[in-house]
């Protein structure tokens, strides 16, 4: 185990900024976590777990240890009746995994097929897509306290699952190493393709018979069409939340703006499309230098070539404050800002 100094983090990003780390380590394992966290070097520094690097926005070199989590491992730790508990530890690549469970019937991933970044970042922001969240599917997880070096495990409920947030966003954030996630997923599937765009790729597919591989298909195809790949054009998937408002606020904007994109939420307040606000406010294809907002997806920002993380992030403030002085809403930003 060798803690480099000095490191470049530019394939390490899916916006693929060019920043350095001071230190740098990858671990491979638990005894080289737990070493790692007895380091003087570990205690002292300001440190930042990496997994894929696809939910993060380097805007200046970083000034402390980057710790690489790769632990490998995918096992069954368990089963009943109708559920197979599956455990994966946190360096697997998320889709990789994905398709481990697709292609042995283990069902309940298949809409978050080809999701960029590693199983230990999932719960994070509670990942989700295609109408799933991993918290429909989440068993429990294990994770390394940095400052004691001990073990512990969260249910569902400690995790604090939200809209893209975990309680590893909140207030535990940077005080824990997830090292393992388990999943609780189905042997008979519960379909789930209600999401418009999926059921149309199934007919276009000419799907008969429905299938956890044929959702996951759809997914795939979907995707690939609409979002720029990262290692084509640098971006972290969507750059904004889509912000949550109340039926009165809702009411006065579709009154303004009759086409405006919305969705019903459990609570009672509705979901607005970010993209299409974004896209409202004229970004959509927009570009300065080597940063952009793309031009298919507007809620998602890219790096053309060397756009610098600051760059992108300017960017990013300009459409904050375009798109609440159209409609009077505050975008938050998905991605991890470093
Ligand atoms: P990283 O970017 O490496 O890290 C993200 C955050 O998690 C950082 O704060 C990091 O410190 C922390 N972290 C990472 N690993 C650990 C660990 N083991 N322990 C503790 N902290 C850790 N997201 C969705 O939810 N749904 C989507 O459909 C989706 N689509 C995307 C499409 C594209 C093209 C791209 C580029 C991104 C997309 N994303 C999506 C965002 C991203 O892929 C996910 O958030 C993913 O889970 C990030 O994983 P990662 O390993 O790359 O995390
Ligand atoms: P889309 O299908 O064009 O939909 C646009 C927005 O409308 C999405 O943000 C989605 O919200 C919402 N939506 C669509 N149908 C809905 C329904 N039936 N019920 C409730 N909300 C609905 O979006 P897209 O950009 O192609 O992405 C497809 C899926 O992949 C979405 O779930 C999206 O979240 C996910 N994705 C996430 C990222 C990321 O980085 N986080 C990147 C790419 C794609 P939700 O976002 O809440 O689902």
């Amino acid at each position: 185990m060798l803690i480099k100094e000095n490191v470049s983090l530019k394939m390490l990003n899916t916006f693929g900024v060019d920043v350095t780390s001071k230190y740098f380590v990858e671990a491979f394992s638990m005894d080289e976590i737990k070493e790692i966290i007895s380091l003087p070097v570990f205690q002292k520094s300001n440190k930042l777990i990496l997994g894929g690097g696809s939910n993060l926005l380097f805007t200046k070199n970083f000034d402390g240890l980057v710790l690489k989590n790769s632990l490998k491992g995918i096992e069954i730790i368990n089963e009943d009746a109708d559920s197979y508990y599956i455990k994966a530890a946190a360096g697997e690549i998320w889709h990789e995994f994905v398709m481990h469970c697709v292609n042995k019937n283990y069902a309940g991933l298949e809409n978050l097929s080809l999701i960029p970044g590693c199983v230990g970042a999932s719960p994070m922001q509670n990942i989700g897509a295609y109408g799933v969240e991993i918290k429909d599917r989440f068993f429990e997880l294990e994770a390394i306290d940095v400052e004691t070096g001990t073990v512990q495990k969260f249910n569902n409920q400690q995790c604090e699952f939200g809209y893209r947030e975990s309680v590893f966003k909140k207030k535990l954030k940077n005080k824990f190493i997830i090292i393992s996630v388990t999943f609780k997923l189905n042997k008979i599937p519960k379909f789930n393709i209600s999401y418009g765009a999926i059921e149309k790729e199934l007919e276009v597919m000419g799907v008969q018979n429905l299938s956890i591989q044929s959702i996951s298909k759809a997914v795939c195809n979907i995707r690939s069409s609409k979002l720029p790949n990262p290692a084509e054009i640098g971006n972290a998937g969507s750059f904004f939340k889509n912000p949550e408002i109340t039926k009165q606020q809702f009411e006065k904007l579709n009154i303004q703006f009759p086409e405006i994109v919305a969705y019903n939420l459990e609570n009672g307040n509705m979901k607005l499309a970010a993209g299409w606000l974004i896209e409202k406010c004229g970004w959509k294809g927009k570009s300065f230098g080597d940063a952009g907002v793309h031009k298919n997806q507007a809620l998602v920002l890219v790096n053309y070539a060397n756009a610098t993380g600051s760059e992108i992030f300017e960017l990013s403030e300009k459409i904050i404050d375009s798109v609440k002085n159209v409609f009077g809403v505050e975008l938050e930003r998905e991605v991890n800002i470093f």
